[in-house]
């Protein structure tokens, strides 16, 4: 199988409302990607998600840059790609970030391919760890510019649809105002629902040494992005204080760095997303390395879960997929969920398809 036609694109999607972590507000989604045509009439599809800002130069990074080095290569030769990628002309300014991101879409468009001509779904050719359904947990329900009572009332919403497990944002300026809506949720939903929180990196070392342990009376299932995705050092010395797990993982790009967050005990669970870490390829090596450490990997999930629930079902090691709902009606194939659990789906490739009614009604690039 050969590459014979790139065509890189750039949609923005609306979300019917605006939504907020301690960090972003946003009502839109990019879905910057590329559609890779080949000879033997498969399409792989690939694409990582934006917050409508910066997709734009993502588009650009596959369009001018990585397009020429994936003409005329077979798919089955991903990882050859995936090297020649990252030492392209762009390893000069990227090797984190808008790079790794336009790598990311390249790589899922090349495996959709490569489960395509295999007539499988990915989780079968990656090799399957789980039985036909995985567990999910609900991110939707806890918006931080939402008031507390909207957020009882959607939570209820989704504890009645079967979910047992949801996360709700932290990080108002003023954490007694988090603590407030955390003990007001907690006490909504019961002892039995797992209930997460996610900071979204805006927390310094002191705040979260207080709060971190003040919250843990509502027994939190763990505790997200609490610092800077960089700061390794005091990321270690909150674990060794909280007895609430850190999670994190979505603003990391390199397999590097997840060794380096392993090694110094700093994280105790993997939330390795793959449309930032630079593909399936790198994504796969992130999972397998955790799983040396027996860290769980429960990925975060810029892509509505369409790969990832591949990748999921594919380790043994990852016993939870994330549920943000989104793009239900761009892709052809959305996350089938059913009281809480994904049924996998048997299409043969990654699930990355787009409707094309809504592709043309999407593209802005
Ligand atoms: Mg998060």
């Amino acid at each position: 199988m050969k590459i014979t036609k790139v065509d890189a694109f750039d949609l923005h999607v609306p979300l019917g409302r605006a939504i907020a972590d301690s960090f972003n507000v946003t009502d839109h989604v990019g879905l910057a990607g590329v559609r890779l045509f080949t000879d033997e009439g498969i399409v792989g599809t690939g694409f990582t998600t934006t917050l409508a800002s910066g997709d734009d130069l993502i588009r650009e990074a596959i369009d001018r840059y990585y397009a020429p080095v994936v003409m005329g290569q077979d798919p089955f030769q991903v990882k050859k790609i995936w090297h020649d990628l990252y030492w392209s002309k762009l390893h000069w300014v990227g090797r984190q970030g808008i790079t790794t991101m336009a790598m990311a879409a390249v790589d899922i468009a090349l495996w959709d391919a490569m489960a395509k001509a295999l007539g499988k779904p990915l989780w079968r050719v990656l090799g399957g760890a789980k039985d036909k359904k995985i567990k999910t947990y609900n991110t939707d329900g806890g918006w931080l510019n939402k008031p507390v009572d909207d957020i009882l009332e959607h939570m209820k919403r989704i504890l009645d649809q079967g979910w047992t497990g949801v996360k709700m944002k932290v990080g108002k300026p003023n954490p007694r105002e988090d603590y407030e809506r955390v003990r007001r949720v907690r006490q909504a939903i019961g002892d039995n629902i797992d209930l997460m929180l996610d900071v979204n990196q805006t927390w310094d070392l002191n705040t979260a040494m207080v709060w971190g342990k003040r919250l843990e009376e509502f027994d939190i299932g763990w505790l997200e992005e609490p610092l800077h995705p960089e700061d390794i050092r005091s990321h270690r010395i909150l674990a060794r204080e909280l007895n609430t797990p850190i999670a994190l993982g979505e603003h990391i790009y390199t397999c590097q760095a997840f060794r380096d967050y392993l090694q110094e005990e700093a994280v105790e669970i993997i939330q390795v997303d793959v449309t930032r870490v630079g593909g399936i390829t790198e994504w796969m090596q992130v999972a397998a390395l955790a799983g040396c450490f027996n860290v769980p990997v429960i990925p975060h999930t810029a892509d509505a879960g369409l790969v990832h629930q591949h990748l999921v079902a594919a380790t043994l090691n990852s016993p939870m997929l994330e549920h943000v709902p989104f793009g239900k009606d761009v892709f052809k194939e959305p996350v089938d969920i059913r009281e809480g659990y994904l049924h996998l789906p048997e299409t043969p490739g990654a699930s990355t398809d787009f409707i094309p009614e809504m592709f043309e009604k999407y593209r802005v690039a």
